[in-house]
């Protein structure tokens, strides 16, 4: 028999630590244990449904449970279900990182689990790089202010974001931040793209000053999401791949939120017209399936690995490099994308939900409506400091999952919204906000 609700609440609260979370929080607030999920839905063990518009922290591309992901699942189980990938290969991998290769014009496809270990692969891969080339010194890296790329130690050294952060600062080897051209910077008559060029000069001069002992810049394409949806202008990526060739550093974006799709463009960069040096894709890889992350490179990269001295090589391994399950669950979504017509399909139903969501982003008290894409966010003025924990649990009240970062109120749900679940978000995110800001007196 099925426990009940509040008794597998209580065996997780014993059992369970919670990532992100400050346990005693809990005491007020208990997570919610949930027994299944189908589209966009959540259903809990207490029988409520919850729509889940933040497709469980980006990861859900096309729903949960979708049959087209299950049916390839059940039959890759029946045909292999892992085996290690030194020494060996097998067809899902092989297909997927040629699929993946033609999507974005890199290739050498190397795997990890999740998006931390592609931010490590793609720092690491990067400075051996420059140490097989003759040039060890450039062993550095330099992200954006407020960048997010994930939290293991190695990967918190170019995540800015001082509560992920602070606590580690003694084992983290601190990268330098540039500023963000995060486009709510504009002064008064100032437009997204000359914000874009102001930080892009302030990359200049820090480039000028330390290209000798710098491997890389990591940036999150046109998106900085865990930083609060903050959005700049393509012409940045634009300009930091000029520098970068220039200055001979490498550039890493990071598409591991905002990959497949979620920017309008199958990846973020491309709406640059851009070639990195690497890119991380994790989050919506498998469709928000199972773990999987890659990274891939140039061509010019890979060569400088290549060599008979094995040290020379890129040792870095994952038990679960290329778990071949993962890779189906890869090659499904990518499947999707093709018979949904999902980048087209989403356009459509984007305007849906402007349309649904325009008394939100007209609220008086919203600022900075914005949207690219398959993502929302709305500034919301308002002096509560726990802001994002009230709102939360209104939304949850409501029927919807919405986890606002600080002040800023987003959405970011799954492709597959009917006209039921888009007005379940609309109104529930806007009666949500209301009850919140009563709580302001
Ligand atoms: C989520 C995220 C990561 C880290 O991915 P995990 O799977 O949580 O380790 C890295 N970079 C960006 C941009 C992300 O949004």
């Amino acid at each position: 028999m099925a426990p009940t609700h509040d008794a597998l609440v209580a065996r997780s609260l014993a059992a369970v630590w919670h990532p992100c979370t400050q346990m005693k929080r809990h005491e007020a607030q208990p997570p919610v244990a949930i027994a299944r999920a189908q589209g966009p839905w959540l259903y809990g063990t207490d029988g409520k449904r919850y729509l889940d518009g933040i497709s469980s922290w980006w990861v859900n591309l096309f729903g949960h449970s979708h049959p087209h992901i299950q049916a390839a699942l059940v039959d890759q189980l029946g045909r292999l279900d892992h085996v290690m990938l030194a020494g060996f290969t097998h067809a899902p991998v092989v297909e997927l990182s040629e699929r993946l290769a033609a999507l974005t014009d890199l290739g050498h496809a190397f795997y990890g689990s999740d998006g931390a270990a592609a931010t490590e692969i793609a720092l690491k891969m990067s400075a051996h790089y420059w140490r097989n080339t003759g040039r060890p010194a450039k062993s550095r890296f330099v992200g954006l202010a407020g960048g997010y790329h994930g939290e293991t130690v190695g990967a918190l050294a170019v995540t800015d974001i001082a509560i992920f952060r602070e606590a580690y600062a003694p084992l983290v080897r601190l990268a330098d931040t540039v500023p963000s051209p995060d486009a709510r910077g504009a002064a008064p008559g100032e437009t997204a793209q000359d914000v874009a060029r102001r930080a892009a000069a302030a990359l200049e001069a820090w480039l000028q000053e330390h290209h000798s002992t710098t491997a890389a810049l990591i940036v999150e394409p046109l998106v900085q999401c865990a930083a609060g949806m903050a959005l700049h202008d393509p012409e940045y990526l634009r300009l930091a791949r000029a520098l970068c060739d220039r200055y001979e550093v490498h550039l890493v974006v990071d598409e591991i939120a905002v990959g497949f799709g979620r920017t309008g463009t199958m990846f973020a960069h491309q709406q640059a017209g851009i070639r990195p040096d690497f890119i991380c894709l994790s989050k919506g890889l498998t469709g928000g399936t199972l773990p999987l992350s890659a990274v891939l490179t140039t061509d010019a990269v890979y060569a400088a690995f290549y060599d008979d001295d094995v040290a020379r090589g890129f040792l870095h391994s994952h038990s679960y490099t290329g778990n071949p399950l993962a890779c189906r669950a890869a090659l499904a979504t990518l499947e999707l994308f093709e018979q949904l017509d999902a980048l087209n399909a989403n356009q459509a139903l984007a305007q849906r939900i402007d349309a649904a969501c325009a008394p939100l982003s007209q609220h008086p008290r919203v600022r900075h409506a914005r949207r690219i894409g398959m993502i929302w966010a709305w500034d919301v003025d308002t002096p509560l400091p726990d802001f994002a924990r009230r709102y939360h649990q209104h939304a949850m009240a409501r029927g919807l999952v919405l986890r606002p970062i600080g002040k800023t109120l987003y959405a970011m749900p799954p492709y597959a919204l009917d006209d039921e679940a888009v007005q379940c978000l609309a109104h529930g995110a806007l009666d949500a906000l209301n009850a919140t800001l009563q709580e302001e007196s």
